[in-house]
């Protein structure tokens, strides 16, 4: 069986998409074999991949659709998941129609598990971790996404407000996991854009580790203008070779060792 683990957090900018596809770059270098599945219409992480929509490939819009309507996915579902070769990663894009996902899951049976039927098929099987980059909000496609993983990773900025929610969807997690997902744990808190220059920031990663223990992962993202650098050229902090931009991406690869060791799979 395979990790599913959704990278979650209802705040906006707190580092989830560069977490879903820096951590699974670092995770296919330690010879995992990853599928970063784009669950946000402003579809991010697909553009981050430099995704073109004129593929005319299935989205994962189109199989949440087929599968909340027909029950199934056709054929066609394969071509879903897309190599990408600059960073020798596969993944599944998205695009501004997952927005409308509100409207047909509504009608939809079981609707806070189409994600995981779609996930269920046989082309996902191969695969040793799927991660999920969450939209920023708690609505029914991160019910679906928290109710197709078994794990879920956190990215905390420490700043101003960043508890407020949290123990919110720390509850949310809880609940799923109480009713519809036994299987559901929180992986990791992780903080994000930490910077030890602010008092702010320190203060807030302690606090963050005083009330949630080893829940919060022992290794942490620092705040650095290479994360936006790897945005724009497409290719993972966890490859550059120019010295300048090792440093994130070497808290990535210490951040895939973790969350390794942290799998219970
Ligand atoms: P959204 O909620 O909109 O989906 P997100 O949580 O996925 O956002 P990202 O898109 O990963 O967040 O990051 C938000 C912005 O912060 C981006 O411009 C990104 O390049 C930048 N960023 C991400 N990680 C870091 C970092 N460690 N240091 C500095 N900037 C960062
Ligand atoms: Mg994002």
């Amino acid at each position: 069986m395979k990790n599913v683990i959704a990278v979650a957090n209802q705040k906006g900018g707190v580092g989830k998409t560069t977490t879903t596809v820096n951590l699974g770059v670092a995770l296919t270098l330690m010879g995992k074999k990853v599928c970063l599945i784009d669950f946000d219409p402003q579809a991010n992480l697909s553009s981050y991949l430099g995704y073109d929509d004129k593929a005319g490939t299935p989205n994962i819009n189109e199989m949440m659709a087929m599968m909340a309507q027909c029950g199934r996915i056709d054929d066609k579902g394969k071509s879903c998941i897309i190599h990408n070769e600059k960073n020798n990663i596969d993944y599944v894009p998205s695009d501004i129609n997952l927005s409308s996902a509100e409207f047909y899951l509504s009608q939809a049976l079981a609707r806070e598990s189409v994600l995981k039927r779609v996930l269920s098929a046989d082309y996902f099987g191969g695969y040793d971790y799927i991660l999920i980059d969450c939209l920023p909000s708690l609505g029914v496609l991160n019910m679906n996404a928290l109710t197709a993983a078994n794990g879920v990773i956190i990215p905390v900025q420490p700043q101003k407000f960043a508890m407020d929610g949290l123990r919110w969807l720390t509850d949310i997690i809880s609940q799923v996991k109480s009713t519809v997902n036994p299987s559901l744990g929180i992986m990791g808190i992780l903080p994000t854009m930490v910077d030890n220059t602010t008092v702010m920031s320190r203060e807030t990663e302690a606090a963050l580790r005083e009330i949630y223990g080893d829940t919060v992962f022992e290794n942490r993202i620092s705040r650095s203008v290479d994360a936006a650098y790897s945005s724009q050229t497409g290719k993972s902090l966890c490859l550059e070779t120019n010295a300048k931009h090792t440093k994130l991406g070497e808290e990535y690869k210490a951040l895939a060792e973790e969350v390794v060791k942290r799998c219970i799979l």
